[in-house]
């Protein structure tokens, strides 16, 4: 009978390799460096990489094997090797806005097109339909949806949460809003430039108590730039919305942002397009549509780009009246709020479709060791 020391231990294990490696388990770094000797009592542990090691059971059973021919047989051993798996590494995504499921930027390429009139109304219809929503109004060149929720007044106030002073959203609609406007009068918007307004757009959304929810829209500022970048680099976006009108103008605006968003530095995914003003409708001609800005731009756009055309929304009094007045149509029984209610519902067929397929892609991936 030989006598127990770790290096003899050590020794047997050495015979032990790890399948397709060519390599022995020592070598490799997996026997724990704690082996503990009792009497003839021996026990340690092994170190996998992965939780679910396919070796992992029969490498316990060959190490057992192996120190107990090594040793002479008269060991206890069996039963007394564990395993341990090495901390995994945290994904990269960030862990900002953790409780959110559902990041979605709403962006236009040409100011003036709609963009926070749809933030406004989608989000309101999202609250409406039971689901947990956030707005941010990230557009630094005119923030306008303190206005369309009749809370230009309102200032948040700050909460000590844990170790920090957070900001609470205001509350109305059931959904959580901030805007860059209740910090700055909208005349000095203006001149914020780049790396100031990414930083306050950052503070507005890592400083503030958003909490959990479904859904975390951004209304962006029209157009394509750095602080475009920031946002979306800092942020995990699950897609981005553009709204444009059927105005070519527009269109060649909507399809840089589009281009923008799908690009290596950003690579966000596009969930669709949103036409605005598509048409007019007169009150007094119901059944009339006059096409002032152009007719199907955004079908052919949304074609162009294979992206879905998600909606398409007329120029209508009330919509603008109803924002100016600070209760988004989407709220009222009428025509308009219907058809937005509408497209709230393909937006979020369309969200749970991307979720599905990046959940299938990366099964895929998985699968495949990627
Ligand atoms: P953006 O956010 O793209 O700058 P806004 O949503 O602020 O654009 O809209 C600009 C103006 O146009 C606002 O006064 C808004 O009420 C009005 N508006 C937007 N969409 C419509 C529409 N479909 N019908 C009538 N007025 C609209």
């Amino acid at each position: 009978m030989n006598s127990l020391y770790p290096k003899l231990i050590i020794e047997a294990l050495e015979k032990v390799r790890y399948p397709g490696t060519g390599k022995n388990i020592v070598e490799m770094g997996m026997v724990d460096d704690n082996i503990r000797i009792e009497g003839r009592r021996v026990s340690f542990s092994l170190i996998f990489n992965r939780p679910r090691d396919p070796f992992m059971k029969s490498l316990v059973k060959s190490a057992e094997s192996a120190i107990l021919i090594y040793a002479g047989g008269d060991i206890d051993i069996k039963g007394n090797i564990s395993v341990k798996t090495k901390e995994q590494p945290k994904p990269a995504a960030n862990n900002l806005l953790s409780e959110v499921k559902n990041i979605i930027a709403i962006a236009s390429g040409k100011g003036g097109v709609g963009k926070s009139t749809v933030s406004a109304n989608l989000a309101v219809t999202l609250a409406a339909m039971g689901y947990r929503v956030g707005l941010l109004d990230a557009d630094i060149f005119g923030p306008s949806i303190p206005k369309m929720f009749g809370i230009e007044d309102a200032r948040p106030v700050m909460k000590k949460i844990g170790e920090r002073d957070l900001m609470l959203p205001i509350e109305k609609y059931g959904v959580k809003v901030l805007s860059i406007g209740f910090f700055v009068n909208p005349e000095d918007a203006l001149v914020w430039r780049g790396a100031m307004a990414s930083n306050a757009l950052k503070q507005l959304i890592t400083d503030a108590d958003w909490g959990a929810l479904d859904y975390f829209l951004l209304d962006l500022p029209p157009g394509t730039s750095d602080i475009h970048l920031t946002l979306v680099q800092t942020l995990a976006v699950t897609g981005v919305v553009i709204v444009t009108t059927p105005q070519d103008v527009a269109l060649a605006d909507a399809r840089k942002g589009i281009n923008m968003f799908i690009g290596e530095k950003v690579r966000v995914p596009v969930l669709g397009l949103i036409e605005n003003m598509a048409w007019f409708t007169p009150a007094e001609l119901p059944e009339n549509r006059y096409y002032i800005f152009g007719r199907g731009g955004g079908q052919r756009l949304a074609e162009e780009m294979k992206t879905p055309l998600l909606g398409q929304i007329p120029i209508v009094q009330s919509i603008c009246e109803s924002g100016d007045a600070g209760v988004p149509v989407a709220l009222s029984e009428t025509f308009t709020g219907e058809a937005l209610r509408q497209l709230s519902v393909q937006f979020v067929e369309q969200v749970q479709f991307r979720n599905e397929t990046s959940e299938a892609t990366k099964r895929v991936e998985v699968r495949k060791g990627m």
